[in-house]
């Protein structure tokens, strides 16, 4: 089973559940993508099986050629809610973490000409690293902070939550009153601009500043493996 490692001396063993994404939710991000910013949250999911952790590596699938990061402030879901109020939203946090919602940048291209949903592009295993889940009382303010990728020791994307275009509260408020949220369920809250590719090889390092890293590299995979 998946599990979180929760800092500070704290660890626990919980069922992922549903990976709640958001897209478009920094305005140069969705400059860069030629794309409009929203005036509601638009909303997609990952499964809970391309969830990895850290020390694991991103496969790069036979069907795609080009794979981009996307480095996202994570908030988990620490108690069971439904049509929650914004004033009450963080009650329901366990906490925070950092994420990259790997993404087949070629098949989502295909899908979004088409009008197809995003879910191949979003879904395949490995597709969503995690770091470590820093508990909910270590970051007072989840509206303002700092995370940062390195791609191979460089800097690639650098944000601040406070650059949102919604707030934390404002995304469970939204999320919850469609469905309802389970402890474990993570939501991925966007990425900020400098999106792009990576290839076999690569170290990723990602941090929110001061709380977590994560650290994944990236692998291809050789040919189609039936493990039956
Ligand atoms: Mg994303």
């Amino acid at each position: 089973m998946p599990s979180y490692l929760f800092k500070n001396g704290y660890s626990k063993d919980i069922q992922i559940g549903k990976i709640i994404c958001l897209a478009r939710t920094y305005k140069k991000h969705a400059e860069e993508m030629q794309s409009e910013l929203p005036r509601e949250p638009i909303v997609f999911l990952k499964p809970p099986s391309s969830v990895i952790f850290n020390g694991d590596s991103i496969l790069i699938p036979l069907e795609s050629s080009s794979l981009h990061h996307e480095i996202e402030f994570g908030v988990v879901i620490g108690e069971k809610c439904s049509k929650i109020s914004k004033k009450l939203a963080l009650d329901y946090v366990l906490g925070y973490l950092v994420g990259l919602d790997i993404t087949a940048r070629d098949i989502q291209a295909k899908a979004k000409k088409q009008g197809w949903p995003w879910t191949i592009s979003k879904g395949y295993d490995t597709f969503c690293p995690i770091s470590e889940v820093v508990l909910k009382k270590y970051i007072l303010d989840p509206n303002n902070v700092d995370f940062s990728l390195k791609v191979n020791n460089e800097i690639k994307q650098k944000g601040n939550t406070n650059m949102m275009v919604f707030s934390i509260e404002q995304l469970i408020e939204y999320i919850s009153c469609i469905m309802t949220l389970e402890p474990g369920d993570l939501i991925l809250t966007g990425t900020p601009e400098g999106v792009g590719e990576i290839r076999k090889g690569d170290i990723l390092k990602a941090e929110l500043s001061g709380y977590c890293n994560l650290q994944v590299d990236v692998v291809k995979q050789k040919n189609k493996d039936y493990s039956k």
